[in-house]
């Protein structure tokens, strides 16, 4: 059956909400982020109004490049209470049109409308109320794609924005994609862009039409991906949020820390929460990410993909440790900081994965002996304190 498949991303979306609810900086270049100081600022654009982006002005650009661009703008801390509460009444519309709905980002999310068609009508029918919806209810404007699956929509989302609507026909979703910058292809990186350009590939369809066994098919499973999504290809779900698409924590300071001890505790307990969420639910992750929130609200986040699928602190700690030095700044105070762990593998009813092979003995029967602890007492009643300092470094093994 063909999908119908929404992706619905926000205009501008802090820039949006405060233009808004102040109506003093509608039409002005709005630059929502750190604190500017004069140019002197450290932080980052979080996000911009389209007024300011004719300046050159764009998010996660150094703040003190847009005040170099853009020195008359406006410049506004960001609310994130105010945009997490915003955000919350958006999905809600969006979730009055199909259960499969995936919350991607704060302002984003892909919707599976394949069922929904008989009540609510065509793909585009549904976009137009959607995006109706938000601005009768909200005064803000969307910009939706529709496709038959997510990596078309979320292209198509983009095409035309603000307030676009693109609705790319099944079928002709490779003549879609022929005349776009590779660089639009999900997975490909700054050095990914560079060896394609050097195989004389700058647009999606120069690489849909390459010959077979061209030497991108030679780059192993990440070229073949990437062939597909060129001619079009994605059957990727949309993974409604109750699904087990990752378990993570966060958890932010009281007061902003550089305290690399704290840090490096608080990190400890978030990863024992987290191992203890995957065990309970029978998974095993494969993927392990770090979030970062400086003073000024810019944040950053490092996965890596683990050697196998993990369950348990010792393996996933070191990983998370490493991730953390690499994002820590010397002497920039952190805000939050979590923990995620993704790509989880599930226990299936009655057969062991093979990860219970795969993870050392040990490290289960301790991890087993520590949940019936934290039951028992609490999450408090226990610390790995020699995690935290150790003499030796733990072994991941
Ligand atoms: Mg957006």
């Amino acid at each position: 059956m063909v999908r119908t498949i929404l992706h619905v991303d926000m205009d501008a979306f802090y820039a949006a909400v405060e233009q808004r609810d102040h109506p003093e900086y509608r039409g002005k270049p709005v630059v929502v982020g750190s604190d500017p100081k004069n140019g002197k600022g450290r932080g980052i654009v979080a996000t911009c109004s389209y007024e300011a982006r004719k300046f050159g002005v764009h998010s996660a650009q150094p703040i003190s490049q847009a005040w170099k661009l853009c020195p008359h703008g406006i410049y506004v801390r960001p609310d994130m209470q105010k945009y997490a509460r915003v955000s919350a009444r958006i999905m809600r519309i969006l979730a009055g049109f199909t259960d499969l709905l995936e919350q991607v980002s704060i302002d984003e999310a892909f919707l599976d409308v394949s069922g929904s068609r008989r009540l609510f009508g065509t793909g585009t029918e549904i976009a137009v109320k959607i995006k109706y919806r938000i601005y009768n209810d909200l005064s803000l404007t969307a910009s939706v794609g529709v496709a038959q699956n997510k990596f078309i929509a979320k292209i198509a989302s983009d095409l035309q924005k603000p307030d676009g609507l693109v609705v790319v026909e099944t079928g002709r979703e490779k003549e879609f994609l022929a005349p776009l910058a590779i660089g639009r292809l999900w997975g490909v990186g700054p050095k990914t862009e560079a060896y394609l350009k050097s195989l004389g590939v700058e647009r999606i369809g120069q690489l849909a039409d390459l010959p077979p066994g061209n030497s991108v098919s030679r780059m192993g499973k990440a070229g073949m991906h990437l062939l597909r999504l060129a001619r079009g290809i994605d059957d990727r779900p949309v993974l409604p949020e109750e699904g087990f698409k990752s378990i993570g924590h966060e958890i932010t300071f009281d007061s902003d820390t550089t305290d690399p001890e704290l840090l490096k505790k608080t990190l400890l307990e978030l990863t024992e929460r987290v191992a203890q969420r995957l065990r309970k639910n029978k998974a095993c992750a494969r993927t392990v990410a770090i979030k970062f929130r400086e003073s000024d609200f810019s944040t950053s986040s490092r996965r890596t993909t683990l050697d196998s699928p993990a369950d348990t602190v010792e393996v996933i700690f070191p990983v998370a440790v490493k991730l953390m030095k690499s994002l820590l700044r010397h002497d920039v105070p952190v805000r939050l900081i979590g923990v995620h762990t993704g790509n989880l593998e599930l226990e299936e009813d009655g057969k062991q994965m093979s990860f219970f092979d795969r993870a050392p003995r040990k490290d289960r029967k301790l991890a087993a002996a520590m949940d019936d602890i934290v039951q028992r007492f609490g999450g408090n009643a226990i610390t790995r304190a020699a995690l935290v300092s150790p003499k030796k470094p733990p072994q991941n093994k």
